[in-house]
Protein backbone atom coordinates (compact mmCIF):
# COMPACT_ATOMS: atom_id res chain seq x y z
CA UNK A 1 0.00 0.00 0.00
CA UNK A 2 1.34 3.95 -1.21
CA UNK A 3 1.97 6.07 2.13
CA UNK A 4 -0.61 8.56 2.94
CA UNK A 5 0.12 11.88 2.44
CA UNK A 6 0.91 14.20 5.38
CA UNK A 7 -2.14 16.43 4.27
CA UNK A 8 -4.46 13.71 4.19
CA UNK A 9 -4.88 13.41 7.82
CA UNK A 10 -7.97 12.93 9.84
CA UNK A 11 -7.67 14.08 13.59
CA UNK A 12 -8.62 11.46 15.76
CA UNK A 13 -8.42 8.81 13.24
CA UNK A 14 -5.62 5.87 14.44
CA UNK A 15 -3.24 4.85 11.75
CA UNK A 16 -0.41 1.95 10.99
CA UNK A 17 2.87 4.00 11.18
CA UNK A 18 6.31 3.22 10.82
CA UNK A 19 8.10 5.59 13.26
CA UNK A 20 11.79 5.54 15.64
CA UNK A 21 9.25 3.79 19.09
CA UNK A 22 5.65 3.19 17.67
CA UNK A 23 4.04 1.08 15.11
CA UNK A 24 -0.04 2.24 15.59
CA UNK A 25 -0.86 6.33 16.53
CA UNK A 26 -3.72 8.50 16.77
CA UNK A 27 -3.44 11.80 14.73
CA UNK A 28 -3.52 14.64 16.98
CA UNK A 29 -3.06 17.47 14.33
CA UNK A 30 -0.16 19.69 13.77
CA UNK A 31 2.03 16.70 12.41
CA UNK A 32 1.88 15.14 15.61
CA UNK A 33 1.18 11.73 16.71
CA UNK A 34 0.36 9.73 20.08
CA UNK A 35 1.24 6.29 20.18
CA UNK A 36 2.26 3.53 22.81
CA UNK A 37 5.94 3.33 23.25
CA UNK A 38 7.85 0.50 24.83
CA UNK A 39 10.90 1.26 26.77
CA UNK A 40 12.93 -0.70 29.23
CA UNK A 41 9.59 -3.04 29.86
CA UNK A 42 7.31 -0.26 30.21
CA UNK A 43 4.74 0.75 28.00
CA UNK A 44 3.52 4.46 27.93
CA UNK A 45 2.04 6.92 25.59
CA UNK A 46 4.71 9.21 23.35
CA UNK A 47 4.48 11.53 20.79
CA UNK A 48 6.27 11.47 17.06
CA UNK A 49 6.29 14.05 15.12
CA UNK A 50 5.27 13.42 11.13
CA UNK A 51 9.07 14.47 9.19
CA UNK A 52 11.05 14.09 12.14
CA UNK A 53 10.55 10.60 14.22
CA UNK A 54 8.08 9.40 12.21
CA UNK A 55 8.58 8.89 8.54
CA UNK A 56 5.50 6.71 7.04
CA UNK A 57 1.79 6.71 7.50
CA UNK A 58 0.84 3.18 6.25
CA UNK A 59 -2.87 3.23 6.32
CA UNK A 60 -5.82 3.99 8.68
CA UNK A 61 -7.09 1.33 11.02
CA UNK A 62 -9.48 2.66 13.11
CA UNK A 63 -11.27 5.87 14.48
CA UNK A 64 -12.37 8.65 14.50
CA UNK A 65 -11.76 8.36 18.24
CA UNK A 66 -14.39 10.29 20.33
CA UNK A 67 -13.99 13.65 20.73
CA UNK A 68 -14.13 13.11 24.47
CA UNK A 69 -10.93 11.34 24.21
CA UNK A 70 -8.21 13.46 24.85
CA UNK A 71 -5.60 13.76 22.20
CA UNK A 72 -2.20 13.86 23.36
CA UNK A 73 -0.01 11.53 26.05
CA UNK A 74 -1.03 13.87 29.03
CA UNK A 75 -3.64 15.39 30.05
CA UNK A 76 -4.02 19.18 30.76
CA UNK A 77 -2.32 20.02 34.19
CA UNK A 78 -4.97 20.29 37.23
CA UNK A 79 -4.60 22.05 40.67
CA UNK A 80 -2.74 19.79 43.28
CA UNK A 81 -4.88 21.17 46.27
CA UNK A 82 -8.78 21.39 44.22
CA UNK A 83 -8.22 18.92 41.34
CA UNK A 84 -9.38 21.58 38.55
CA UNK A 85 -7.82 22.83 35.60
CA UNK A 86 -4.66 24.94 35.66
CA UNK A 87 -3.39 27.59 33.11
CA UNK A 88 -0.26 29.34 32.71
CA UNK A 89 -0.42 33.13 33.63
CA UNK A 90 3.54 34.02 32.98
CA UNK A 91 6.05 34.92 32.09
CA UNK A 92 7.66 35.46 33.97
CA UNK A 93 9.55 32.36 35.66
CA UNK A 94 8.97 30.57 37.97
CA UNK A 95 5.59 29.36 36.69
CA UNK A 96 2.95 31.40 38.00
CA UNK A 97 -0.34 28.98 37.42
CA UNK A 98 -4.07 29.85 38.02
CA UNK A 99 -7.03 27.39 38.21
CA UNK A 100 -10.23 27.77 38.31
CA UNK A 101 -11.29 27.56 42.31
CA UNK A 102 -8.79 30.71 42.52
CA UNK A 103 -6.36 28.96 44.85
CA UNK A 104 -3.83 31.30 46.41
CA UNK A 105 -1.10 28.84 45.54
CA UNK A 106 -1.33 26.14 42.49
CA UNK A 107 0.92 23.29 42.24
CA UNK A 108 0.03 22.00 38.95
CA UNK A 109 -0.48 18.01 38.72
CA UNK A 110 0.16 16.27 35.02
CA UNK A 111 -1.82 13.14 34.80
CA UNK A 112 -0.73 10.20 32.13
CA UNK A 113 -4.00 9.80 29.50
CA UNK A 114 -5.10 6.49 30.70
CA UNK A 115 -8.09 6.53 28.12
CA UNK A 116 -6.07 7.16 24.96
CA UNK A 117 -3.32 4.40 26.26
CA UNK A 118 -6.21 2.27 26.90
CA UNK A 119 -8.01 2.55 23.60
CA UNK A 120 -4.52 2.06 21.73
CA UNK A 121 -3.75 -0.70 23.57
CA UNK A 122 -6.62 -2.62 22.65
CA UNK A 123 -6.63 -1.62 18.90
CA UNK A 124 -2.64 -2.76 18.88
CA UNK A 125 -4.17 -6.37 20.53
CA UNK A 126 -6.48 -6.41 17.55
CA UNK A 127 -9.55 -5.36 19.39
CA UNK A 128 -11.98 -2.85 16.83
CA UNK A 129 -13.12 0.45 18.76
CA UNK A 130 -16.29 1.94 18.44
CA UNK A 131 -16.16 5.61 17.96
ZN1 LIG B 1 -7.01 25.13 42.84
Amino acid sequence: MDPIPAMDLTRGMVYRVSARNIRIAVYAGENKFVGIREKFGERFLEIEVFGDTLNRIISPIAGPLPKTIVLDAYLPPRCRRCRKLCWWTGPPAPAPWACRSGCATVETVVWRNRKLFRLLNALEKGVSVSA
